[in-house]
């Protein structure tokens, strides 16, 4: 899902966004409700109407966002009062606001609100907030209006303690729920550490239901999530990378502000089929963002999410065709490349 944090995938038109083939697209509760409010936005129509986007929205319910961006003043069962990040102004979102505010945007696919504790945590830190989580998970279920084509995702936590991480996603299984999402991971424990926990994680979530890492990433991180039994991810890196001058392609990374690319003449990727590839060399994209013009960063987002919709692809093709082992080797190969200064 690219990521359409503030109602805009960040330098794109919805229409490139969809012309990428994306079906759905992320949005952010903690960022709308401060910036411009859900109440105007349910007013003008919800947020598919306000952003110009017909296909499913996922929503973000804000307890990463609450952790991460703005002060907490005081954070107890009941819920969390912060000061907002933009004007220092005084919030109290419970489970029951969260659901609520999802729902005036008409988000699609609901996530439940959760504490997502800090990396590194202690096994006690993680435990309390995974209990409270498992609390919010309840409320939240039970403030869902439920509706035809509409659903809502639990999130377990437990940082990565295996014994935490069962227990969390017996109590969401118990309370039921649409689909299952990874939170607490691609917070600072690196790759390695989130595939071991990914190993037995995912052995406790439902066949068949949708799981979903929340946050996640990288191309490689991708692929060995997927190997783990993954199927959704969401993530600002593409669109992130682009407005840096970092361009995704089949054969690595590349930083298009390296001076080597100032007279090269071939596209980004030439087995991409977005705007930038399909007319542009890599010498006029360099060119544009060592001016640091605007169009640099509208062009390399979009082809940072043509890539990764391509990988996705790619990726279901393979499992489809069952040759995936195969198809992650070679990307594994391939992405030893990724990440060149
Ligand atoms: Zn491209």
């Amino acid at each position: 899902m690219p990521v359409g944090t503030v109602a805009t995938v960040k330098a794109m038109k919805t229409s490139d966004v969809k012309k990428s083939g994306a079906e759905i697209i992320l949005g952010n509760v903690y960022h709308l409700m401060l910036r411009p409010g859900s109440e105007l936005i349910e007013q003008l129509g919800g947020l598919h109407k306000f952003m110009g986007w017909s296909g499913p929205i996922l929503t973000d319910s804000g307890g990463f966002q609450v952790m991460s961006l703005s002060k907490i003043r005081k954070i107890s069962d009941e819920g969390v009062e912060f000061s907002s990040h933009i004007d220092g102004a005084k919030y109290f979102v419970t489970p029951e606001r969260s659901i609520e505010i999802q729902h005036q945007l008409g988000s699609d696919i609901t996530m439940i609100f959760d504490e997502c504790v800090q990396f590194p945590a202690t096994h006690a830190q993680a435990k309390d907030a995974m209990e409270r989580s498992n609390l919010w998970a309840q409320r939240s279920k039970d403030a869902f209006k439920k509706r035809e084509g509409y659903g809502i995702f639990g999130i377990m936590q437990g940082s990565t303690f295996r014994d935490l991480r069962e227990i969390s996603a017996k109590k969401l299984i118990e309370i039921g729920f649409d689909g299952y999402a990874i939170g607490g991971l691609a917070v600072g424990e690196g790759q390695d550490e989130m595939f071991s926990t990914l190993d037995y994680a995912t052995d406790f979530l439902p066949t068949e239901k949708p799981r979903y890492l929340m946050g996640v990433g990288k191309p490689s991180d991708i692929v060995g999530a997927v190997a783990r039994g993954v199927d959704m991810f969401d993530c600002v890196i593409p669109t992130r990378s682009g407005r840096t001058g970092q361009a995704f392609t089949r054969d690595g990374t590349i930083n298009i502000r390296n001076a080597k690319y100032r007279d090269d003449i071939k596209p980004l990727d030439e087995k991409c089929k977005c705007y930038a590839c399909e007319n542009h060399s890599r010498a006029y994209l360099h060119h544009l963002v060592k001016a640091n013009e605007i169009l640099a960063s509208m062009l390399m987002s979009e082809h940072n999410i043509f890539y990764y919709q391509d990988l996705m692809r790619d990726i279901r093709e393979a499992i489809e065709e069952g040759r995936f082992d195969e198809f992650a080797a070679s990307h594994t190969r391939r992405s030893s490349l990724e990440l060149e200064s």
